[in-house]
């Protein structure tokens, strides 16, 4: 026995599974495992970030007041109102550690994004899961697990795993029916791959209750680099600069983030191709016997008849180079998370989950 221990809760952290990124003996391997835009991302952000090389002696500024800006001009958003952070996930680690402590319950719904888990258990909070209806958020079963405890609810719209996504209406109903002593947080990570959604933005400036979390990770192609967003109510953000690192962007990951956002042609056709192959992976899985929820996002959740098929499938996939995330772990066993790549990405998929059919079929 050491007298050594960590804090209450940190020790029930089941640590976080990324994608599989490599296939063994496989050269030509097609990563669809994490969300990420296999286009990468924009040219414009590439050389904002190599030009961001030169100036590497220079700590950042601390109020990254110029990718605020930008994210403002972009999105009219108020920039007082908008948090940067090392991905979005920081932006959750800010919330959770600024608003639930010991004793607090934070509250998500049973396939949410771990992420949410995770860090209610840092900042020893008590994580409560809900049930959702059908893979999707379900706001009465919410409302109904908050208690005098709960301090945050975290939804993700569209949800990740689960590609769906509940209507605007019924997250201003959420927050309409909260206890007032809840922070709603509507996670944004897939929030630009929905035509014309703001992501919940005019929500957070209607009210005093919610906030919005977004990433340059998923349609913008940087999730290597590590940067996200937050927009909220101004006391929340006040509470969260006083935890936020002062230096937490690095000066490449603020330039390259800035020319991202302010390059929406490359945006809009990223946007645009997803949506196109998504609806066509989607049929062409569907016409194999493999359905999914009908996506927002850049990914779907292949829905198989049973666990074995799906991890049978999952196996085969990989004996092909394609590598797709089983997840079991967000008790959804028997389907696979699949991102949407661009056309020849898609084909490969389909055309290898039909050999599977088939080999499945005749022995
Ligand atoms: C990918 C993802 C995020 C965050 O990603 P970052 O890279 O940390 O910005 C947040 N929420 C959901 C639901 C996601 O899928």
């Amino acid at each position: 026995m050491t007298a050594i221990t960590p804090q209450s809760g940190i020790m029930d952290i089941k640590l976080y599974q990324s994608g599989a990124s490599g296939a063994e003996g496989q050269s030509n391997v097609l990563k669809l495992s994490s969300n990420e835009n296999l286009a990468g991302p924009s040219p414009e952000a590439i050389d904002a970030y190599s030009r961001a090389g030169r100036g590497l002696n220079i700590y950042p500024p601390t109020d990254q007041i110029a990718l605020r800006t930008a994210i403002g001009e972009v999105h009219d958003l108020d920039p007082e109102r908008i948090i940067c952070g090392v991905g979005s996930d920081e932006i959750i680690t800010f919330l959770c550690q600024a608003y639930a402590g010991i004793g607090d319950e934070v509250l998500f719904t049973e396939h949410g994004f771990s992420m949410y888990r995770i860090s209610a258990l840092a900042a020893g909070a008590t994580p409560v899961e809900v049930a959702e209806r059908d893979r999707v958020v379900d706001i009465d079963a919410i409302v109904a697990g908050c208690t005098d405890k709960t301090r945050l609810v975290f939804i993700a719209n569209p949800a990740n795993p689960t590609s769906t996504m509940i209507s605007v209406a019924q997250m201003s109903e959420l927050a309409e029916r909260l206890p007032p002593h809840v922070i709603l947080v509507l996670d944004g990570a897939y929030a630009e791959f929905v035509d014309g959604y703001d992501g919940g933005a005019s929500i957070v400036e209607a009210r005093e209750n919610v906030v919005m979390t977004r990433t340059f990770s998923k349609l913008y192609g940087l999730g290597g680099l590590r940067v996200g967003w937050g927009y909220a109510p101004q006391a929340i953000i006040d509470v969260l600069n006083r935890v936020r690192g002062p230096f937490n962007l690095s000066v490449p990951a603020l330039a390259a983030a800035e020319a991202a956002v302010r390059d929406q042609t490359y945006a809009d056709k990223c946007r645009a191709d997803n949506a196109r192959w998504r609806t066509w992976l989607a049929e062409a899985l569907a016409a194999l016997g493999v359905p999914s929820d009908t996506s927002l996002a850049n990914f779907i959740l292949a829905r198989f008849a049973t666990k074995v098929e799906a991890n049978a499938c999952d196996d085969f996939l990989k004996t092909q180079g394609i590598l797709v995330r089983r997840v079991g772990g967000y008790g959804l066993p028997n389907c696979l998370r699949i991102t949407i790549g661009d056309e020849a990405a898609c084909k490969r998929v389909a055309h290898a989950v039909a050999q599977f059919k088939e080999d499945g079929e005749t022995g």
